[in-house]
């Protein structure tokens, strides 16, 4: 039987990246804001509905690159319940991640803890918008604002998302896209910055090639950070397909949804309602007492039957041996719980309703 992976990459037909490079061979321009950058990094600006949008290698960079951008030092409130790149931007920024505890409906930062957390050291708030469910922006904004707080949100999960309306690279100073492999819309590796202060703008352009502005002046410390041409063109590709690519999840997690609501000891995250969603993710959460198994359990069941799942996020940020339990003491018990609960299905555009009904027989008849 076929392996169903956990998510599969979205690529564009051969053909049309073949005929995307081709002028590539022709201006022999590979990085260093050629054509292809140029052009991707316009296009996004317009799909995302944003004043500025800067491309980077990947969405790590991007991170490291805003944090340090924003001068941010000291303090920083974030959520344990994460990817490791967010916490590992902070950390390696020469930052102290501070965590703040979830809101469990949506698994995004708890906005009603992160007073209490502010100390004289606090620069900043980096918030996750978790699974693509939105963090509460307008009271993030409110605290950043009665603090002098800076805000940049990890939108790695929240391509092509909006609010209210109001596309999601436009809240807080900085919002940070992935554009890795594996999310909705990729350019095989790399990220972006969406910002509305064309000066910040300009620097994140300058950080991410070497600090270097003009030809004769490096104005700050930078990184390479650069996205190659071969990139862009996968990146062109793809935005040309991401709207139809979002469609089909669409389907695939209305009928998960379909077949696991009213499972006791199984939950699922509502969809929040004013938010149009990409459905990058589906997370079920078991409760062990009720549902009979534990989460563990249905994990190495699935993968009996060659499905990955994946328990995404566990474990908690804080508590990685790299940090050597300098954080692990973190008042977080509703990210504790989640994250011992959480389990990731399958998802994809390509995930047959036949894959699907074959994943949750296997959780259901477990
Ligand atoms: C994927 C991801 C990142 C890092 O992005 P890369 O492009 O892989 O460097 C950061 N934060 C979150 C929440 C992510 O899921």
């Amino acid at each position: 039987m076929k392996k169903i992976e956990v998510t599969t990459p979205s690529i564009p037909p051969l053909e049309e990246y073949i005929r995307e490079i081709e002028s590539i061979w022709e201006c022999k321009w590979l990085t260093n804001a050629g054509p292809k950058q140029i052009e991707l990094e316009q296009q996004l600006t317009d799909y995302l509905h944003v004043p500025y949008c800067t491309l980077t290698a990947n969405g790590h960079l991007a991170l490291e690159i805003g944090i340090q951008a924003l001068g941010l030092t000291g303090e920083i409130i974030t959520t344990p319940f994460t990817f490791a790149s967010t916490t590992q931007a902070i950390v390696h920024s020469g930052c102290t991640p501070v965590f703040c505890d979830i809101n469990p409906t949506t698994c995004c930062i708890d906005a009603d803890k992160i007073e209490a957390l502010i100390t004289e050291k606090t620069t900043g708030i980096l918030p996750v918008h978790v699974y693509g469910n939105i963090c509460d922006i307008e009271k993030i904004n409110d605290i950043a604002q009665k603090y002098g707080l800076k805000v940049l949100y990890d939108a790695a999960h929240a391509f092509d998302e909006s609010i209210d309306g109001i596309p999601i690279g436009n809240f807080g100073d900085i919002s940070v896209f992935s554009f890795h492999a594996t999310k909705v819309f990729n350019t095989v590796e790399g990220g972006a910055l969406t910002c509305a202060d064309q000066n910040l703008h300009k620097k994140l352009h300058s950080m991410l090639d070497f600090g270097i502005c003009g030809k004769e002046n490096v104005e700050c410390v930078g990184i390479n950070a650069k996205m190659s041409e071969f990139h862009a063109a996968m990146g062109i590709c793809n935005l040309r397909h991401v709207f139809e690519e979002i469609s089909k999840r669409r389907v695939v997690t209305e009928y998960y949804r379909k077949l696991l609501s009213d499972i006791p000891g199984l939950s699922l995250l509502e969809e929040q309602e004013n938010i149009s969603h990409n459905y990058s993710y589906f997370p079920i959460f078991i409760n062990k007492e009720q549902f009979g198994h534990s989460r563990d359990e249905i994990c190495e069941e699935l993968e009996h039957h060659r499905i990955v799942s994946r328990k995404y996020f566990y474990p908690l940020t804080s508590h990685f041996s790299a940090y050597g339990g300098k954080f692990a003491n973190a008042d977080t018990p509703i990210a504790q719980k989640m994250a011992e609960q959480v389990l990731t299905l399958p998802l994809s555009p390509l995930l047959t309703k036949e894959q699907i009904n074959k994943i949750c027989k296997i959780i259901l008849d477990f």
